[in-house]
């Protein structure tokens, strides 16, 4: 299958090119016809999936399809639930309308509206936006609905999660009623379905991956390990497997800070980034991450949402979520555009239902062992190269790529011991 088989134009076809892209991804495939063709899509795809391009680029067609009205009004406009996310897809639309007479923009709260509203004047076809800053604009008269032809909600569950419920119901007030509408989302509660229900028109279901499944390319790892033993682990195991890009989650912007202060201390670069932090320092920290500046980037779940760093090779978990969807979102950001991951989580006592939340969630039983001296109870090791006798046998881990050791992402040094560690892993 080919971009140009998808019914895709000739200066998108380009512009692909120039990205580097050679096939489409699944739920391009799905998505790119049924949107050409006008009609409403409800697609279940968490980010990763290549979903951005998905409806970028036959809605990119679509506009472009008519000639510009003199006075651009907002044509598309995208609803998205975070500044980074809205960022991000702004980047994709630039660059995917390079070759076209295409103008776009953002507007997300948290920094000056000055900037934005002297864009928004001169006129644009697409808008992408974040629900807050976008009814502030409307309220005073700077943004005007009544011309748009697509919607699009990206991450709409997350956006109800962050309660932007009502704001997305004002938004579909304000909106002709003769629109095209797409919605994507990695999960689908009960909420989204009614969401769904409510303004999608006989919609077209696409589906990238099957609902509340984690991606084949992940290599999933459960250690169990003492809750106070966890910043030690996580700063051993980053050293000694020389890890060079690892994002983080912790379940607490206070944790987030706490954990990033320790790794520098130890020596690690690492930012964190959540809700507390201003805007400037949450754009510097993912730039210095994707530019490799920062060695560890430690989130929470809601500032982590729909950050795109291609080929990330390790996600850690250093507490579970209690939401067990959140799970499916953390470790989606690892094992992506075909590149193996590795998906590591830290599990002390008292996370052990969340566990088994996210297994049943999952209908798979994770692979799941210890590390030889950070187990409940047992104090860590002054130095990693201390042997202590072993009283159990390393075991092949049940996870198919046999990634068991964390030591290194392309080991496959299965359950056994790390050359410079004292530690082991094993399946429980
Ligand atoms: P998304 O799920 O939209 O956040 O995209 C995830 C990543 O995959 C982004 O870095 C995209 O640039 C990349 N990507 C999207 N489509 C393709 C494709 N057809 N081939 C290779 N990479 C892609």
């Amino acid at each position: 299958m080919s971009f140009k088989s998808l019914g895709l134009s000739d200066p998108l076809l380009k512009a692909i090119e120039k990205k580097g892209y050679t096939t489409p991804s699944p739920i391009q495939e799905k998505c790119i016809p049924v949107v050409l063709q006008g009609k409403d899509v409800l697609a279940s795809a968490q980010t990763g999936t290549g979903k951005t391009a998905g409806f970028t680029l036959p809605l990119l067609q679509i506009l472009s399809g008519v000639q510009t009205p003199q006075k651009r009004p907002i044509r598309a406009l995208v609803l998205t639930p975070t500044r980074e996310l809205a960022a991000q897809i702004l980047e994709n639309v630039k660059e995917y309308s390079t070759f076209l007479k295409i103008k776009s923009t953002v507007i997300f709260g948290g920094v000056k509206q000055g900037p934005q509203v002297n864009t928004l004047r001169s006129g644009v076809d697409v808008l992408i936006a974040t629900p807050g800053r976008l009814l502030d604009l409307i309220d005073q008269g700077y943004i005007s609905l009544k011309d748009v032809e697509i919607l699009v909600l990206d991450e709409a569950d997350r956006m109800l999660d962050m309660g932007f419920l009502r704001d997305i119901k004002k938004v579909l007030a304000l909106v002709p009623d003769k629109r095209q509408n797409l919605l994507f989302s990695a999960t689908f509660s009960k909420d989204i379905k009614k969401l769904a229900g409510g303004f999608l028109n006989n919609p077209v279901l696409v589906e990238a991956t099957p609902e509340n499944t984690t991606a084949e390319k992940v290599n999933q790892q459960i250690y169990h390990v003492d809750k106070v033993k966890k910043r030690a682990i996580i700063i051993q195991m980053i050293k000694e497997g020389d890890w060079q890009q690892v994002l983080v989650f912790t379940r607490t912007k206070h944790g987030a800070n706490k954990l990033c202060e320790k790794m520098v201390s130890a020596g690690i670069t690492a930012a964190a980034i959540h809700g507390n932090k201003t805007q400037g320092a949450r754009t510097k920290a993912l730039a210095g991450f994707k530019a490799g500046t920062i060695r560890v980037l430690v989130a929470t779940d809601i500032a982590a949402r729909g950050i795109d760093i291609p080929l990330l090779p390790h996600v850690v978990n250093f507490e579970l979520p209690n939401v067990p969807e959140d799970y499916v979102h953390r470790i989606g950001r690892t094992g992506r555009a075909g590149a193996n991951g590795i998906a590591i989580s830290l599990v002390s006592h008292d996370e052990v239902a969340y566990l088994k939340d996210i297994e049943k969630l999952l209908k798979q039983k994770l692979p799941s062992g210890y590390i030889e001296g950070f187990e409940q109870g047992e104090a860590p090791k002054e130095d990693p190269n201390d042997k202590k006798p072993q009283n159990h046998s390393p075991r092949k881990p049940r996870n198919k790529s046999g990634g068991s050791n964390w030591g290194k992402a392309k080991s496959n040094n299965s359950g056994g011991r790390n050359n410079n560690s004292n530690r082991r892993t094993t399946n429980k």
